[in-house]
């Protein structure tokens, strides 16, 4: 027996738009947790299990400009490139 099989599928960041959400967005067994991302408004679990949907979901949200959906959450020095940088590679 290996502990290794038990790997960590935890993710907090939004696999559309990078924003760590500080709470799984898909909990230790990839399951997800149906959370809105405060930045994109996608829901995790909702269209973003397939790495083609998730790419055409980031694709539309930064060519409507990137809009934030709290935006009183966005950062001052907000920086969307640095941002996107945060998904996880097999959702970029
Ligand atoms: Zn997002």
């Amino acid at each position: 027996m290996s502990t290794e099989d038990e790997e960590d599928k935890t993710e907090t960041a939004c696999r559309i738009c990078g924003y760590d959400v500080g709470e799984p967005v898909f909990n230790e067994y990839g399951v997800p947790q149906y959370v809105i991302c405060p930045c994109c408004y996608n829901e995790s679990g909702i269209g973003d299990d397939n790495v083609s949907q998730v790419r055409e979901l980031r694709g539309y949200w930064v060519a409507t400009g990137a809009p934030w959906h709290e935006p009183k959450l966005r950062p001052a020095n907000w920086d969307l490139l640095e941002q996107l940088a945060n998904i996880p590679p097999q959702w970029c």
